[in-house]
């Protein structure tokens, strides 16, 4: 198979081009060149099937021409070592839980897939995969957690020194192994000029064999469309959902576009936002105004210019009409999220997290319109993840910290630390073994 670029299609590369280098030179996104679509015989048999062999299957849609058998289903069942279980609160209320993974929100799913696809494609290179990140706190935690002790590869993660939780800290700092955290003295934008000054220096990349974790990565996606399909076949036979999204950059969205396109039958999606409302403002005016975000409590999608916009677009042909026939936008205040956190806990004694709470809000309020239409709303981060939005609505100790977090938080912090300069970053790469 081969992949070219959003912005130009006569750009086209391999997958492991289209894997390694993330993001192609003229700023567009990799797509696949044909979208594929699993056939009957599939469809015949999918509600009987395990989450992890429907991931097999999809992965065998998109990847089989490049990758044998074996190693797909090597990389899915190391991907797919959690459940993704759906809760019902209610009548046509489902709740797909997606933060059953190490670091407890669903991007566990999109990083543990492109780490062990990554470490597939270079298995025959003599060098080590490096793998570059900076982070403003949860995507390094996944891409540590996802490629802690995978053979050949390690990660190099970048953080702000003093801007991110004492949690999320110990998700980069406490792995050791082959996960190494630099400590850097200035912002998040100075960590991702410094990352950006290393693959820009190509000598540098080159002797690195230095690549690239970020969101836009196609191999992150892919695995997300695996639990629409896998939610979807748990409702009874013959019943279409309706997904809701709670989205900020809307990969998770536009990865189920892609298990609809692959044959899922879905009635409808729904993005569900906070204040930054780009999309739903799009969908409603066909004005796309990207814009610099605004802070909210469910900061995970506290996003002003959503890099997936252009893979939702080419999904539907650049047609307006189109994706407003398919997609519906919400967008709802932190208010109206708080009052959600209250209310879901008190009707239903279920503590769901801000993210998962801007979803639920979006799907009352479709089902309101669409009385026989169930909803599955993506919950995409457990609650613990969020101590002080979460005890303010429901009290003290209201949140049990799972296990996988508490061991962590007792674990010893190792970082070194650098000054936000571009010159003593690179001394350090260099001198890094
Ligand atoms: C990343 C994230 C989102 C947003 O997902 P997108 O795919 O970027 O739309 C929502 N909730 C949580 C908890 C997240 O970590």
């Amino acid at each position: 198979m081969l992949y070219h670029s959003t912005n130009n299609p006569s750009h086209q590369v391999d997958l492991k081009e289209a894997i390694l280098r993330s993001l192609p030179p003229d700023n567009g996104l990799y797509m696949p060149d044909t979208l594929p679509v699993l056939d009957s015989s599939f469809w015949q048999i999918w509600r009987e099937l395990s989450f992890q062999e429907i991931g097999i299957a999809v992965a065998d849609a998109f990847f089989g021409e490049d990758v044998p058998p074996q190693a797909l289903v090597d990389i899915v069942e190391g991907t797919l070592s959690f459940d993704a279980p759906l809760v019902t609160l209610g009548p046509g209320d489902h709740i797909l839980e997606l933060f059953h993974g190490p670091t407890l929100a669903f991007k566990d799913f999109g990083a543990r897939f492109m780490a062990r696809l990554m470490a597939w494609l270079t298995r025959d290179d003599d060098r080590e995969l490096t793998v570059l990140v900076a982070t403003s706190g949860d995507t390094g935690g996944a891409v540590a957690s996802a490629f802690h002790n995978v053979p050949g590869t390690r990660v190099i993660i970048l953080y702000p020194q003093g801007k991110v939780s004492g949690l999320q800290e110990k998700q980069l700092t406490a792995l050791g192994g082959n996960i190494t955290a630099l400590e850097i003295q200035g912002t998040f934008d100075d960590c991702q000029a410094l990352v950006k000054s290393a693959f820009l220096d190509r000598e540098l990349a080159e002797t690195l064999n230095l690549t690239s974790a970020n969101s836009i990565n196609l191999a992150r996606l892919v695995p997300q469309s695996f639990y629409y399909i896998h939610a979807a076949r748990q409702l009874p036979e013959g019943v279409k959902p309706t997904f809701v999204i709670p989205s900020g950059n809307f990969g998770n969205l536009t990865a189920g576009l892609l298990a609809m396109q692959l044959g899922l039958p879905v009635e409808h999606f729904v993005a569900a936002t906070n204040k930054n409302d780009v999309v739903p403002e799009f969908l409603r005016s066909g004005q796309y105004n990207p814009r610099p975000s605004v802070p909210t409590i469910s900061n995970a999608m506290d996003v002003g210019a959503p890099s997936n916009f252009v893979r939702m677009q080419a999904l539907f042909g650049g047609s307006w009409d189109a994706m407003k026939s398919r997609i519906s936008g919400m967008t709802f205040t932190d208010d109206q999220t708080r009052a959600a956190i209250r209310t879901v806990k008190a009707l239903h004694q279920y503590e769901i997290d801000p993210h998962g709470a801007v979803g639920w809000l979006a799907a009352q309020k479709w089902r309101a319109s669409h009385p026989t239409s169930p909803t599955i709303t993506l919950e995409t981060a457990h609650p613990a993840k969020f101590p002080d939005v979460m005890e303010n609505e429901l009290g003290p100790n209201s949140i049990e910290i799972p296990a996988r977090l508490a061991i962590l938080a007792q674990r010893e912090k190792v970082a070194t630390l650098l000054p936000a300069d571009k010159a003593a970053f690179r001394d350090w790469l260099v001198s890094f073994k």
